[in-house]
């Protein structure tokens, strides 16, 4: 057990979108102090490897509700309490940034009826990495003057309203967690006018060496008359702004597959990247 720590403490933290490199210095320092680590199903396992003492315990949390294999949230707050009841420093390690989309609030919220002393450590969220590493500004001058995070994983999540107002403005816009909705977005975009000039970028694997950008007109996608399949975790970018891509891209696409389009009846799996997950039960 960690001797500089008298009572336990949970550190809610980012490890970043992919590349292990994107972990903060202060997560880094966290994690090598560690007695407890509970783990996401998309943090690097580099940074496991890289960063916790070989005494640490690790718990593998992951979660991937559509396939239905998932560690129950009741499950990782009650691991949290538990180990932070023995005195231990616990570190809740999260894909990208711990705010977003990721279910901080049932987290703070067990550790605060608990009275276990918590801190709060940033990452890089995937918009942030994917945006960076496909050389798209997620704002800029004369193209978009802000940027919003979205989620469209249920159909029924975004207004018609909403629709409307997000194909009218020149906001970026980020879907999280979409690529399986991707048809509908395309669909209620189009459906409601989207400019022609706003692009659409698919980034799979962002920041990681698997990397794929796909670049559509969203028009051009709706036409194809395919069920598209991506390789998870996918980030869709849509706005004027994913035309930056072709000037600034400084990274290539993983030529191991380049295309993403299965057609219709095809057995054809795409989605060669076998996630290794050890559930709690
Ligand atoms: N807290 C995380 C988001 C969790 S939701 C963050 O801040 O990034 C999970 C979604 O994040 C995925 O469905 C996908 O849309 C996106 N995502 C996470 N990592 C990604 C990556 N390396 N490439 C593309 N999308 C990613």
């Amino acid at each position: 057990m960690n001797s500089s720590f008298k009572t336990g403490k949970v550190i809610l933290a980012g490890a970043g979108p992919g590349d292990p490199e994107l972990l903060t210095i202060k997560t880094a320092r966290f994690l090598q102090k560690a007695d407890v680590v509970l783990v996401d199903r998309l943090v690097s396992q580099q940074i496991i490897a890289n960063y916790t003492s070989a005494d640490a315990e690790i718990i593998y949390v992951g979660k991937q509700c559509r396939r239905g294999i998932s560690t129950p949230q009741q499950t990782i707050n009650e691991l949290m309490v538990e180990k932070a009841l023995l005195g231990k420093l616990v570190v809740r390690l999260k894909g990208g940034d711990v705010s977003i989309f990721s279910n901080i609030l049932d987290e703070l919220e067990t550790l605060a009826a608990n009275d276990i002393p918590f801190e709060i450590v940033p990452g890089v969220t995937a918009a942030l990495g994917a945006a960076a590493f496909a050389g798209i500004p997620l704002t800029a001058r004369g193209y978009a003057t802000s940027v919003r995070f979205l989620t469209s994983y249920k159909s029924d999540i975004v207004t018609e309203e909403y629709w409307k107002e997000l194909a009218a403005t020149n906001d970026t816009l980020v879907f999280y967690m979409s690529s399986e909705t991707i048809l509908d977005v395309v669909e209620k975009l189009t459906q409601h006018h989207i400019h022609e000039e706003k692009l659409m970028a698919v980034i799979e694997q962002a920041t990681t060496p698997l990397q794929n950008v796909h670049i559509e007109n969203l028009y051009d996608f709706k036409r194809k008359d395919c069920e598209p399949s991506f390789i998870s975790p996918t980030l869709i970018i849509i706005g004027r702004v994913v035309a930056l891509h072709e000037n600034f891209k400084w990274l290539e696409n993983n030529a191991t597959k380049n295309y993403y389009f299965k057609p219709l009846n095809n057995q054809l799996i795409l989605n060669n990247q076998p996630e290794k997950i050890t559930h709690v039960s």
